[in-house]
């Protein structure tokens, strides 16, 4: 039997004191030691930042985005430990020890390899600590729910995204309708004429065009994400000014995935976004209290795109039997998710609310 073959290139970067692992550290933007305190300056550069031309890699190239099945063996380097991984994940955690370790090679079983990475800036008590605050935002949220249970499910993730450029002009036409009205003489129930004033509406035909420069639309690039779109939304306002050179040092200690959405599919996602966005630029353009035939034709040029990573938070807890999820941006600290509702609490607001409806039906019958 063949001998499985072996994960090679893992990232390494000892202490050159005591010899353990280092990790990128949120607080101290360095590498750091777990054991000793020592740290690392890492040098943080932006050559490699430039965009790509879309039309070219969307049309000559079909992207290989299937997932890679292909196993490899993994050795511990910290407990020696040998597990199975797949080849594509850029992160192993090692599942005796929980050491973090760096696969550089995973991004090579893809197409394209991330330019830049905006490294964490919010680190897992920080995230915590948003997360308490939010939640207790609101009454309606357990106040026994325990935070120290969830610092186990609460993942530092470096998510890929797509982030495209373009310049979009559109002419349009169309109608805007001015509202008007004009007295006109009905007869009421009783019978009796009245005067009534009515609407109408004066059509003028209006032509124009627009333009607009849009910089880095984001689309995230991971399927696993997909479903939770509108979180990811929420928490997806990074500064892209940060963005580095993608460094797989950077990523020692937090996990990563590879894309699965590929470049063509993200690709129409913005384009259309950016269509409707030209669409309602030139509808506001256009004007009127209403409209009508409106024809927006949007042209796209100099569209070009980056692949970067981003770095999320990702929780999911379970809080009576029921499973929630919320996300932090690891860069901003802005969170999104499902807050857990109190069952005691809400039978309290509906019982206090009841209790008003029959003190009002007791003041009616007075
Ligand atoms: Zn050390
Ligand atoms: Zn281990």
């Amino acid at each position: 039997m063949q001998s499985p073959s072996e994960l090679s290139d893992l990232v390494r970067a000892p202490c050159k004191t005591c010899g353990a692992q280092l990790k990128f550290s949120a607080e101290k933007q360095k590498l750091s030691c777990d054991y000793c305190g020592n740290t690392e300056d890492i040098l943080f550069t932006k050559n490699n930042l430039h965009e790509n031309p879309l039309t070219f890699r969307v049309e000559d190239r079909q992207l290989p985005n299937a997932p890679t099945e292909e196993k490899r063996l993994f050795t511990c380097q910290n407990c020696g430990a040998k597990t199975m991984v797949n080849f594509d994940a850029p992160t192993i955690s090692c599942a005796f020890c929980n050491s973090k370790n760096v696969n550089p090679d995973a991004q090579k079983t893809r197409l394209i390899e991330p330019a830049g990475l905006l490294p964490f800036r919010i680190s897992k008590p920080q995230a915590l600590q948003r997360f308490k605050s939010w939640v207790g935002d609101s009454w309606l949220s357990p106040s026994d729910l325990s935070a120290g249970a969830m610092l186990d499910n609460l993942h530092g993730m470096y998510i890929p995204f797509w982030t495209f450029d373009a310049q979009a002009y559109s002419e349009y036409s169309g109608e805007a309708g001015f509202y008007y009205y004009v007295p006109v003489q009905v007869r009421d129930a009783n019978g009796k004429i009245v005067t009534q004033q009515q609407q109408r509406v004066r059509w003028e035909y209006r032509r124009g065009s627009h333009q607009a420069f849009y910089d880095d639309m984001l689309e995230m690039a991971s399927r696993k994400l997909s479903q939770r779109e509108s979180q990811v939304q929420e928490t997806s306002r990074f500064n892209l000014q940060e963005v580095v050179d993608y460094d797989p040092r950077i990523m020692l200690g937090w996990e990563a995935e590879v894309y699965s959405i590929d470049l063509a599919e993200s690709a129409r996602k913005a384009e259309a976004q950016i269509r409707n966005r030209e669409e309602n630029a030139c509808a506001s353009q256009l004007g009127g209290d209403t409209q009508r035939n409106l024809n927006v034709d949007t042209t796209l040029t100099n569209q070009t795109f980056k692949h970067i990573l981003l770095p999320l938070w990702i929780c999911t807890y379970v809080y009576n039997s029921k499973q929630y999820r919320f996300l932090v941006n690891g860069q901003t600290g802005q969170i999104a998710g499902e807050r857990p509702k109190s069952a005691w609490k809400i039978a309290m607001l509906v019982g206090g609310f009841l209790l008003l409806i029959l003190f009002f039906y007791w003041l009616g019958k007075r």
